[in-house]
């Protein structure tokens, strides 16, 4: 199969991809968080595709891509008012909603639930394309399962090329870490995945919002949790990777320490300078976690290697997006973590 390079800004592209979808084709789509494998998600075999490209475990469900709250009606009920007031305020934009599904969405892009999660992204030549094809457009993260994340049309074609026909080229994404997730179906909303919504922005919103103990801390296999996702090792280059906590100077030591041929390690760019002779990457700035999160996933594939043994992470203070960028790199770790100020 040719995999059609499609780019945002070619006035043709918005019709071309959503004539695939209408056919039941998959289409790599740009979004503001990172690029999704779409396809119909009204249509069984369309997104039975989806899992098999992917390699997607079949528990694993999908997100709805709608152009607002007035689609999202059609595929959920009994909408709480806080939804409503959500979609207001952060839509389009990085928030995932779960809502009790409707009868017409497929088992297999609920996997199964009663539940489905929707959002409405921001990008405009996926809004488009959407709009045209008529119907919901699920999409996961277009990596291959398990890989880090894809924030460029060109990490799609680095998993996908020759795989699916289509991915619309709409450059890197500019939030980079997947959807915040939040499940709306119970008493008290709750938190199921960070990301490009800070935790601040919807307690100010909703009062009071749990925090999924998938979150926090890594899960059983076997373990019956909200977000069927989040059990599983996610975002992981081939090499181990080990978060460094404590300041600058004591991590720094602490790599020195143990660096061994095969390790690199990935850092603040104001961290640089005291990494000379350790091939540090720098993933963005401290100071502003916005460029972690929109960098992570590029520094994790460029460390993707079988060259790469193990890797040094520094990770950002858990606030705002950096809660998101925290816990991505804490699934790709594993959780491992290293005190540098207490180590040896
Ligand atoms: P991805 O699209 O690869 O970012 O993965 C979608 C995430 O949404 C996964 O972590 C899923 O477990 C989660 N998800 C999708 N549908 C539901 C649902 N109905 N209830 C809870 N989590 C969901
Ligand atoms: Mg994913």
């Amino acid at each position: 199969m040719n995999t059609l390079l499609l780019p945002a800004a070619d006035p043709r592209t918005p019709e071309i991809a959503a004539a695939l979808i209408r056919d039941g084709k998959l289409v790599a789509l740009p979004t503001e968080t990172v690029y999704g494998l779409g396809a119909d998600g009204l249509n069984e075999e369309a997104v039975a595709e989806i899992f098999r490209v992917k390699g997607r475990p079949q528990d694993n469900p999908l997100i709805l891509h709608v152009t607002g709250m007035a689609q999202a009606e059609r595929y959920c009920h009994s909408i709480p008012a806080c939804a409503y007031t959500l979609a207001e305020r952060f839509w389009p934009g990085p928030l995932t909603m779960v809502l009790p599904a409707r009868d017409c969405i497929p088992k297999r892009t609920t996997a199964g639930l009663d539940t489905v999660a929707i959002r409405c992204p921001e990008t405009a030549v996926t809004l488009r394309i959407i709009e045209l094809a008529g119907t919901p457009i699920a999409a996961p993260s277009a990596n291959l399962s398990g890989k880090p994340s894809t924030t460029t049309a060109q990490h799609v074609l680095a998993d996908h090329d020759g795989r699916i026909p289509a991915v619309v080229d709409g450059g890197p994404c500019r939030v980079g870490v997947e959807s915040t997730i939040v499940d709306l179906t119970e008493d008290t909303p709750r938190l199921l995945r960070p990301g490009g919504v800070s935790r601040e922005a919807l307690e100010a919103v909703l009062g009071s919002l749990q925090v999924d103990r998938a979150v926090l801390g890594s899960i059983d296999r076997d373990a019956v949790v909200k977000a069927p996702g989040m059990k599983y090792r996610h975002y992981a280059p081939q090499g181990k990777v080990l978060i460094v906590r404590g300041s600058s100077q004591a991590a720094a030591r602490y790599v020195h320490d143990h660096f061994a041929p095969g390790d690199r390690v990935l850092c603040f760019q104001e961290e640089l300078p005291l990494y000379g002779d350790c091939r540090p990457l720098a993933y963005g700035r401290e100071a502003e976690p916005e460029t972690l999160s929109a960098g992570l996933f590029a520094a994790l594939r460029e460390l993707d290697s079988p060259q790469v043994r193990r890797i040094f992470a520094r990770c950002p203070a858990g606030n705002g997006v950096g809660f998101a960028v925290a816990n991505r790199l804490a699934k790709a770790a594993a959780f491992t973590y290293v005190d540098a100020e207490e180590a040896p």
